[in-house]
Formats: structure tokens, sequence, C-alpha cells
């Protein structure tokens, strides 16, 4: 049943609509960070990698995160952040279409993906090209150039989503690799990952997943490829054998191969403890759910602040589980918001970012949210000096 607000810790007088950028502190994960640090660590210490199956970890919390994201078992490797599984998922698909020199992505995709295609095609140089079209015109840049279409299903600005299963049979038609980032969709829209047959996946587990800062991420291979994959960041713990101590690698027969190096127990334990609210939630409802907050929340704001523009689509089903709405004077609004207890993020130039959780908010959240976004748009109380002041993380 949603919402299950009493399995988080919300701060009192906290509406929090930025769980889309780091979900909020499951109330299980002290204690099981606690344990980890004392019990396990300090007093089991090395034994913990077998005693405490630190060393099973990676693959059990993947798993869970294969479920949510349509995947089976068996099928999702966790580690590193983000950044590292695009770079090693790029990498592995360029491998499988030698012949071809374009990765196509679209220029509405997470900088940090097409930083990393860059830094790719530079470390590989091998005159592969990036090219970044708007998003609604990438179907059409898809021919038998492309190499990899690498795409991020939901826009982190506008929340617009890209149909994945169109897409990829598209790039598959094409005689392109697919691969999706799902930053913003694990744990916010249904996802039917195997069913669509890309090739590989991406995301974090801090955003919707709730996994907590620095929390590690999980990289997809398509099962009937894992064998076929040639890992880049070719590590110990991506070998088929760790402890024999080899001099030259052979990599692990399961998606393990896309492991790196030692794992980030703690952050991988904390994960494993926000999977726990996961368990019983069907994705459909989930998704139905954050349909209807969104719904609302566009709605009475279009009424509340005719200052503000909708840049999120209209369209339900043509957005992900956040909206953006685009004001002039974003930043010191979105400080005097924030200032005011309701918590959503800024974009540059002139995003107010709004992420919509039906784990831990309801109907009643949102309209509160809305009562105070009306009173600091439109009694003007962003002029104040105060809210104009920049941070480093916006
Ligand atoms: C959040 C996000 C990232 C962040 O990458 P990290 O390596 O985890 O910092 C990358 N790509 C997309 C699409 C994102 O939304």
């Amino acid at each position: 049943m949603l919402p299950k607000k009493d399995q988080f810790l919300l701060p009192d007088g906290v509406i929090y609509l930025d769980g889309n950028s780091l979900g909020p502190l499951p109330k299980g994960a002290t204690a099981r960070a606690q344990k980890v640090i004392e019990d396990e660590w300090g007093h089991q210490l090395i034994r913990a990698w077998n005693t405490a199956g630190w060393m099973d970890l990676p693959r059990k919390v993947g798993d869970r995160v294969a479920r949510l994201i349509g995947a089976p078992a068996g099928s999702v490797a966790m580690g590193d952040t983000l950044s590292i599984k695009v770079f090693q998922a790029l990498a592995a698909a360029l491998k499988m279409r030698p012949d071809r020199k374009v990765i196509l992505s679209d220029n509405g995709n997470f900088p940090s993906d097409l930083y990393i295609a860059e830094g790719l095609i530079g470390t590989i140089d091998g005159g592969h090209e990036l090219r970044t079209p708007a998003p609604e015109d990438v179907l059409d840049h898809i021919t038998d150039e492309v190499a990899v279409v690498m795409l991020t299903q939901v826009d982190y600005r506008t929340g617009r989503m890209h149909d994945m299963a169109k897409i990829t049979k598209a790039a598959h038609a094409a005689g392109a690799v697919m691969i999706w980032d799902l930053a913003h969709s694990a744990g916010a829209v249904p996802v039917k990952m195997l069913a669509c047959q890309a090739e590989f996946a991406v995301g974090c587990t801090y955003k919707y997943l709730n996994g907590g800062p620095g929390a590690p991420a999980f990289i997809y291979i398509r099962p009937d490829l894992i064998e076929a994959t040639r890992p880049a960041l070719s590590g110990w713990l991506g070998h088929d054998a760790p402890f024999d101590f080899d001099l030259s690698y052979r990599p692990a027969m399961s998606t393990e191969r896309m492991r790196v190096g030692t794992p980030p127990i703690l952050q991988l334990a904390t994960l494993d403890v926000a999977l726990d609210a996961w368990d019983d939630v069907d994705m459909q409802a989930l998704r139905a759910a954050s349909v209807a907050l969104s719904e609302q929340f566009i709605q009475e704001v279009l009424d509340a602040c005719p200052t503000l523009k909708l840049i999120s689509p209209r369209d339900s089903d043509a957005r992900g589980s956040q909206v953006s709405f685009a004001f002039e004077h974003g930043y010191a609004a979105m400080q005097a918001c924030i200032d005011h207890g309701v918590i959503g993020d800024f974009r540059a130039p002139n995003v107010m970012r709004f992420g919509f959780t039906p784990l831990y908010l309801d109907a009643m959240d949102v309209t509160k949210a809305i009562e105070i976004i009306a009173h600091i748009v439109n009694d003007e109380v962003w002029r104040e000096a105060k809210y104009q002041q920049r941070s480093r993380v916006t």
C-alpha cells in the first residue's frame, strides 16, 4: 500500500519534492549501517567478506534492482558510479560494432553521459563521432552509420520520456546497439528491460531507489549477450576467479564481469535496506499514483501561479515522475521554497524542478506545497536578498 511514509525519516515541516535527485533516508538504514560498521567491520574484520556475506552483496542487491527494471536475476551488476557504468556500457557496445563510428544521443541527455562519450572517443582515437540532435528528432537520426544509440529515458530537466520500445526497435532495425540510461526511470516508471530487447542499461540508486549519497550504480546486460560483452575496465573482481590471482584477465561468465574493484559495502548495505520498501510495490500502481500526484500538481500550479511556465510534457504518457516549470527568477524562488519547507531543485538556466515519489508523498503534501509555492511566486517572496546567493550545489 502507498504511501509508506513511516518507513522513511522525513523531517517535520518538510515536503520533499526532490527524491528524484536524492531519495530520503529509509529508517532501517541507520541500524544496518551501524551493524556493518561496528559488528561486521569492527569485530569480524576481514573475515566479514565471508562471514557477513560482503562478497555476495553486490549480486544479491543486483537481483533486487533487476526486478524493478523488468530484468531477470543475474543480469544486473552493481558498483561504481553511473558515469563509470555509462563508460562501460558504451565501450562494450562500440566493440560490438567495430565498423561503425557514430554514437547517437540527444541534446537533452545529462551532461555526464555526453562527457563520458567524448572522453571515450578521445581515448579510443578511432574516428568516432558523437551526434546530439534534439530528443524529438532522434528517430530520424538512426541510420546505418550509427554504432550505438545511447539515451536517457527520462529527461533530467523536463521529465520528457522517450518511448523505449519504439526507439530500441528502430536502433535494431538499423543495426545499432541500444543503451538506456535509467537514472530517472528506476523506481519511477515501469521498465521492461528484457522485453524491450535493448543490449544495455545503466542507472543510479540514490535517486528514486533511496540508496543514499554515493550509493552504487547498476549495469544491465541482455542475458544472451553477457558472454560476448568485453569489459573495458577489466578489474580483478570482474575476473572469473579473482582469488586465483592469475596474471591475465579472464572475464567472469556472468554479468559480474562488469564489476571492477572492491564493492562499497556500507553503501550496498544501506541500498539493500532501501530496497525493502520496494518488495511489495507493484510498479503499475506506483506509476498510477505518480501520475495522479503530478497531474494534481500541474493543474493546481497552472491555476495558482500564472507566471510559471510548464516545460514538462502536459501528457502524462510522455512524462516521467517529475514536473518542471520555467521561471525567470527560478533560482531565488527555489531557495525561498526550500526555506519555507518545500524542497525541490533548480536546474540552469531557469528551471524549477519537482519530483513525485509515491512511496512517501500524498495528495495532501501536494496541496500544501502548492500553497507555499504560490505564496513565494505571487507575493514575490523570492526578492529577498538572502535568496539570491548561489550555492555550489543547486
Ligand atoms: C544523475 C545522473 C547521472 C549522475 O552520474 P553519477 O556518476 O552517479 O554522478 C548521470 N547520468 C544521468 C542521466 C543522471 O540522471
